[in-house]
């Protein structure tokens, strides 16, 4: 209890039978929601293997909060890692429909971020960002899970920042903004 006080913007009230909280609504749910973050696991190549690697007792990822899920309806987080290749490319969008709003995306390795070693094939996507919003691109082929881990602070950063009246409309709009150039 003490930890979470320090850290948090609350105004302390002592009342006659205890002590009242305050803090800011944006807050408090930002704290919740970056604590709880749980990713539909995408792996699709080499990278897979590090993301699972960051699951493990060596890494430990859960300490974060972070719960791999197996279905879009319970996750908030997609984690695309590996070469997408035209085919899943429409697989993916569908999934991405399914997760409920505010969702991100985490483009691992260099073939999400930009087609990676694959860059020139006919068959590859160059880059998720082409066929849906992303909030943190992740260098590496492969990254390291302590890499992805990072990558997930800074997601949590990210949402730290978020308002709420900014929520519903954000990413919506960055969903009709991303290109769909395959
Ligand atoms: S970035 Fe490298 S390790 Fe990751 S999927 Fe592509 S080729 Fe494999």
């Amino acid at each position: 209890m003490g930890i979470i006080l320090e850290k948090t913007p609350i105004i302390l009230n002592k009342i006659p039978g205890g002590t009242i909280a305050l803090t800011t609504a944006d807050f408090f749910i930002n704290w919740a929601r970056k604590s709880s973050i749980w990713p539909l696991t995408f792996g699709l190549a080499c990278c897979a293997i590090e993301m699972m690697a960051a699951y493990a007792t060596r890494f430990d990822f859960d300490r974060f909060g972070v719960f791999p899920r197996p279905t879009p309806r319970q996750a908030d987080l997609m984690l695309v890692a590996g070469t997408v290749v035209k085919k899943m490319a429409s697989p993916l969008i569908r999934i991405y429909r399914q997760m409920p709003e505010p969702k991100f995306v985490i483009a691992m390795g260099s073939c999400a971020d930009c087609g990676g070693p694959f860059y020139d094939s006919y068959s590859v996507v160059k880059g998720v960002d082409k066929i849906m919003p992303v909030d943190v691109y992740l260098a590496g082929c492969p990254p390291r899970p302590e890499a992805l881990m990072y990558a997930v602070q800074k997601l949590q950063e990210k949402i730290g920042k978020m308002e709420i009246k900014e929520n519903s409309g954000a990413t919506a709009g960055q969903e009709s903004g991303a290109r769909r150039e395959l």
